[in-house]
Order: C-alpha cells, then structure tokens, then sequence
C-alpha cells in the first residue's frame, strides 16, 4: 500500500516535468475512458503536489488530476523515449523526460483540487493543533487507530505508520478518543510526521510491530498481536504488554 512518504516522493521526482508543456497519452483502455488525455495534451503542467495519498498534478486552464494509487499504482520517471512495455494508465511526456503512471485506478479530472482531505502530516510544518481539533470532533468511541486512518481527519498516514506510531507512543490502536488526551494525540501526531519525514528522505525503517505478531516487543518483549479494525477491517498491530 502506497503511504503518504511515498507519494511525496513520486511527487518530488515529478518536478522534473514542472514548467513544461506537455504531451498526455492513456494507453490502458480503462484510463482513455475518461477523456484525459484529450483534455490536457499540450498544456503547461504547474505543479505536482503531494497531500495525503492523492498526487494532484495542477495543469493551465485551472485543470487538477487526482491520482490515486490504491494497493497497486506506481509512477515512474525516466529520460524521454525510453522503450515501453505493456500498457501505461497514462503517460505525460515533455522534451527530456517521460512520466508513466502504471495501474493507477484512481484518476479524476477537474477545476478544483481535493479539499475534503485533512492537513497533510508530511506538510512541513504539520498542522497538528487542525489535526487534534479534527480528531477532537470525531465521536469519543471512536477508536484512535481508526481515527488516525480517516484521511479526511489527518491525510497521509496508512497501516503500516499507524501500527509504528502508535507502538512509539505507546497508545493501544483500541483506546476511545474520548479516552485520549490532546497530549497524547499529539505525541501520535509528532511520531508520524517524524518516522514518516525520515523514510520520505530515504532513512530504513525497522518495523516494531507492523506485520510481527507473536514475535517479541522491542521494548517489553510481550508478544506481539493483531486484529482487525474498523469498519474496512483494516489489521492492527500492538504490543498488549506496553500500549496502553
Ligand atoms: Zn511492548
């Protein structure tokens, strides 16, 4: 699952493209559905920017594609003309180099840009007082490990980080909002935005609890669990032994 750092990087290595006119082709059917290609070749791209885990590409003429990359999306920057195999979603080609997205299923074409989404935790510097106040008007039995994957709340953070951040500010995935104070929900907060900043400049990360059940906690070596959470079931990880 693509998370928010590493769409931050699809959009810094987008800049290359920033300023040009470019060329827009949608080789995959699904992808040509839509018109895109027809409604932006040619024009000037603006900006790529990364907020939450949508990349809005910003064109002349007020035009902002979303793309979405779900589980399997995947852009790529190469020197312009490289030999292609199979069948990008779409292709964005200026004089030195060429932009493919591969199974992006998510793109939408329009005149505004996606505003329903929360502060992006990778924005520099994060909104954490927004994001507290977000997370402060949501139900108080919410779960906080739901809570912290609602994008229109805080944009940016996926399963994995969600797991990682809470384990790091010792905070059960199961707590009530309501249970929560603002203390700590901005210690989740500054855990996120700092292990996310870290792997968006490339630093590895060592998973603590993500995808480790019944292995030891680095920190109290309880065993290490799992469940599914919210509505989408999405898995939680936690140690039962030091998240409180
Ligand atoms: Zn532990």
């Amino acid at each position: 699952m693509p998370e928010g750092d590493s769409l931050h990087r699809a959009a810094r290595r987008l800049q290359v493209l920033v300023g040009e006119r470019v060329g827009v082709e949608t080789p995959h059917p699904r992808a040509a559905a839509q018109g895109v290609a027809e409604r932006l070749d040619g024009r000037k791209l603006l900006g790529v920017e990364a907020v939450g885990k949508n990349l809005l590409l910003s064109f002349e003429g007020g035009l902002v594609l979303r793309s979405h990359l779900r589980m399997t999306g995947r852009w790529q920057v190469r020197p312009a003309g490289s030999p292609r195999r199979g069948r990008p979603w779409l292709v964005l080609q200026c004089t030195n180099y060429e932009a493919l997205l591969w199974n992006g299923p998510v793109l939408e074409l329009s005149t505004r840009g996606t505003r329903r989404l929360g502060p992006d935790i990778l924005a520099e510097p994060p909104q954490f007082e927004r994001m507290v106040g977000n997370l402060r008007r949501e139900h108080r039995d919410r779960e906080l490990g739901d809570a912290l994957l609602d994008q229109r709340l805080v944009a940016g953070i996926g399963n994995k980080w969600k797991a990682e951040v809470l384990w790091q500010a010792r905070l059960s995935p199961w707590r009530r909002l309501g249970r929560t104070t603002d203390e700590e929900l901005r210690a989740a907060l500054q855990a996120a935005a700092t292990l996310m900043r870290r792997s968006l400049d490339g630093l590895p990360h060592r998973n603590d609890v993500y995808r480790r059940v019944g292995r030891p906690c680095p920190r109290c070596g309880e065993r290490i669990r799992s469940g599914g959470q919210g509505d989408a079931n999405r898995i939680a990880y936690w140690c039962p032994g030091c998240q409180v």
